[in-house]
Formats: structure tokens, C-alpha cells, sequence
């Protein structure tokens, strides 16, 4: 684009500084994909956290629910906080899962990443700390310090199948810190924290009256040995912050529908509750018609579950197993969510570059760990084992082919 002056005016405008510093690792390595895919490269995908990408779609009752809510005129603005009845269809999960939680505990918002982006805003002032899972989902970093706060990242431990380092977790909290992040399952190792972890980490949360915690259980239904146990069934007096939403156990990404539940029996979140009401007054209301859908997804049959953990268990053993035959990576069996944390084993220049390298020669395309964090993601990538085994075999194929020659 051309700036040259109007009317003899030169306008020089500047963006907000907090805004240009955004990084999103994963773009990093997309645009290099694209520019081989322009050449007629056909790339394989090992890199997209969206199973409507691969050969999974949205179960027909719930778009079926969705169709009805346009066609029966519910195409107007919803209430800030979200339609009644998927409220209580939100209540009624919450307390399947051992969590109590009221209607008006509840803020429906445009995927849990408005969630995020209002529950900081509502949180942070100028220099707060918060702890977040090192490995962990991008957007926790970015949204953190755009509200001035500083993202602590705590140790999870590779050997110990990710599970969050105490010790770690507990030198690292200051007067600043205001809220503990945890994310099971994990996005991007896909550790299914124990309770045994979650409990210590709520009693950490007892003992700190400026802390609460925050649990994101979006991968909750993406569950492949043991059960998935939120924090609020745990422990039932600390203040907590949990969020889900619609896109991974029932498949709709694309719509934009989450929430945040605030489960906080003595109250010590109502200011920031406050905080994120006004927000979400402001920003009028998620989709309407995908309420809708979201409605039906937690009231409907459950039915679709099964099928889905048993073809996700299915190539995540074939993922572990292929990866871990290949020389010079090595991984943890991931217990949920639908993604494979390898190490790269062999000497490199920085994983960021291992990934390029294994996209121009493999065509293959991975994030790189640090991508999700500098200090405890280094040195890994992410894969996910959502594409069919065919797929993820011509690709771990080509992958081994290219580390063979390395270390040859
Ligand atoms: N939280 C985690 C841990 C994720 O991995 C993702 C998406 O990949 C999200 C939240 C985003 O959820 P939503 O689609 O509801 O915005």
C-alpha cells in the first residue's frame, strides 16, 4: 500500500506497540507452507488443531439445531450472557462433571478465546503475574501481556508424561501472582493431569488468599485411559474460573461458542466477575443461532463420543508408536486432546529450524515447541494425530527418511 500525502497531508499513524509485539508462533511456519503450496507442493498437515480439517464434521442433530434456530427466527441479539437454556444446559454439565454452579455464574462468549480475552482484561492491572502451564496454548502469552501482565510459565515434566512440576510451580509465586492456569487436557502435550497434581495445585490456590485458579477443560471429551476430572469436583471452596465451549468434543470449531463459569462460593471473584459482565454487555452477545447448537450438543445424545474417542485412541497409539520407532525423537503417550509433544534427540541449530527444515524436505508441516514456550517447549515440536493413519504414516514415513540421512 502506497502512503503518499492527501490533500498535501502526510498522515503518519502509529499502531499500539502492545499489539505489533504479538507473536503467533504457528503462523510462522503456515506462510512458509503456503509459498510451497503456491509452487503445486502438496503439504501434509501435521500442524492444525481443528479436527472439521481432517475427516471429522459436526454431528448432524446439532447442525440440524442450528438450521431450526435460523429458520424459527432466532437471528436476533441473545441476552450479554447468553440464552437461558443453554445456561441451564451448562449448569446441568457442570454438575455431571461434580462441579455446582448457578445460571448466572455463567458468561457464553465467541469461543473460550473471548473468555480469555475478557477474564484478563477483567484481572490485570500493569505488572500482575499470572502462572500458566509451560508448554502451553498460545494465546494464554499473548492475551496476558496485552493486558500488561506478565505470563510465568511453570515446569511440566517431559518424564513424568507433562504433568506440572509443584515444586516449580510453587517457587514461582510471588505477591504479584493472581491466578494459577491449568489446562488438562493439555494443548500442546496433551497431558491428562492426575488428581492427585490438580489437588495440590487447588491447596496451593487455599493457601493464597490474592490467587484463583483458572481450568480450561475444553479437551475434556477427548479423553483415551483414564477419566477426566475437573478441578471443581476436587475441591469445592477456592475460587475457579472454568472454560469450555463447543469446538473439540463436539466437533464445531468454526462456530465460535465457549464459556466461563465462575465457581467462587465466597465470592472473591465478584469485582472481576463485574469486570467481565460489563465486557460482555458491551460486546452485546455471542451467535445466536449457535447457542442453538450448543444447546442441543450438551442436552442431546452423547452418542457421537464413543466413535470419536475410539478412531482418536486408534491414531494416537499408531502416532506414539511410529514416532517413537523413528531414530532421533523420542515422545510421551498423550492422554487426551489430540495432540504429540516429540523431543528432537538430535543436535540442531533450534527446533523452530528443525521444522522448516523437516517442512522443505519432507514437506511436512509441524510447530515448533518453543512456539508454545522458550524455555520448557524448546527442543520438541507438536504434532497432531487427528489426519488418518494413512496420512500420518506417509508422513512419519518421509520424516524418518529425512532423519536417517542426519544421522548418516
Ligand atoms: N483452550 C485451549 C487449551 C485450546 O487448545 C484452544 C484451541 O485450540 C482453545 C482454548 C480455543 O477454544 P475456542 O475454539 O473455544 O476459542
Amino acid at each position: 500500500m502506497v502512503n503518499g500525502p492527501v490533500n498535501g497531508v502526510k498522515h503518519v499513524i502509529k499502531a499500539s506497540k502492545r499489539t505489533l509485539e504479538i507473536e503467533y508462533a504457528i503462523r510462522d511456519v503456515t506462510l512458509p507452507a503456503r509459498e510451497l503450496e503456491k509452487k503445486g507442493h502438496k503439504i501434509l498437515k501435521l500442524n492444525i488443531g481443528d479436527p472439521c480439517a481432517y475427516d471429522f464434521d459436526t454431528p448432524e442433530p446439532i447442525k440440524a439445531a442450528v438450521k431450526k434456530a435460523m429458520e424459527h427466527g432466532k437471528n436476533g441479539y441473545t441476552p450479554s450472557e447468553g440464552i437461558p437454556e443453554l445456561l441451564d444446559a451448562i449448569v446441568e454439565k457442570e454438575r455431571r462433571d461434580g462441579v455446582e454452579i448457578k445460571q448466572s455464574d455463567i458468561v457464553v462468549t465467541t469461543g473460550v478465546t473471548e473468555s480469555l480475552l475478557l477474564l484478563f482484561a477483567a484481572t490485570f492491572e500493569e505488572g500482575d503475574e499470572i502462572l500458566v502451564p509451560g508448554p502451553a496454548y498460545p494465546p494464554y502469552v499473548t492475551y496476558i501481556k496485552l493486558n500488561g501482565a506478565k505470563p510465568v510459565p511453570y515446569r511440566t515434566i517431559e518424564e513424568e508424561n507433562w504433568a506440572p512440576d509443584i515444586d516449580d510451580l510453587k517457587k514461582k509465586i510471588t505477591p504479584k501472582t493472581k491466578a494459577i492456569a491449568v489446562i488438562t487436557p493439555n494443548n500442546p502435550t496433551g497431558a491428562l493431569y492426575k488428581e492427585k497434581v490438580l489437588k495440590e495445585i487447588c491447596d496451593i490456590v487455599a493457601e493464597h488468599p490474592q490467587m484463583y485458579l483458572i481450568s480450561d477443560e475444553i479437551y475434556d471429551m477427548m479423553v483415551y485411559d483414564d477419566e477426566f476430572v475437573s478441578p471443581g469436583k476436587i475441591n469445592k471452596e477456592i475460587p475457579m474460573v472454568i472454560f469450555n465451549g463447543i469446538s473439540k468434543g463436539y466437533l464445531a470449531p468454526g462456530w465460535r461458542i465457549g464459556y466461563m463459569a465462575f465457581r467462587d462460593p465466597s465470592g472473591a471473584l465478584s469485582e472481576i466477575r463485574e469486570g467481565v459482565m460489563r465486557q460482555a454487555r458491551a460486546r452485546l452477545c455471542a451467535s445466536s443461532i449457535c447457542q442453538y447448537g450448543y444447546h442441543k450438543a450438551l442436552m442431546g445424545a452423547q452418542s457421537h463420543l464413543e466413535a470419536l474417542r475410539a478412531k482418536l485412541k486408534e491414531r494416537r497409539d499408531f502416532a506414539y508408536k511410529r514416532i517413537n520407532e523413528i531414530p532421533g525423537l523420542s515422545t510421551q503417550k498423550p492422554g487426551g486432546a489430540f495432540y504429540i509433544f516429540p523431543k528432537i534427540e538430535v543436535p540442531y541449530k533450534s527446533d523452530k529450524q528443525f521444522v522448516l527444515d523437516i517442512l522443505e524436505n519432507c514437506h511436512v508441516l509441524l510447530v515448533h515447541g518453543s512456539g508454545f514456550c522458550e524455555t520448557y517447549g524448546k527442543g520438541h515440536f507438536r504434532a497432531v494425530f487427528l489426519p488418518p493413519i494413512e496420512m500420518m504414516s506417509e508422513a512419519f514415513d518421509r520424516i524418518e527418511n529425512y532423519m536417517r540421512k542426519l544421522k548418516s
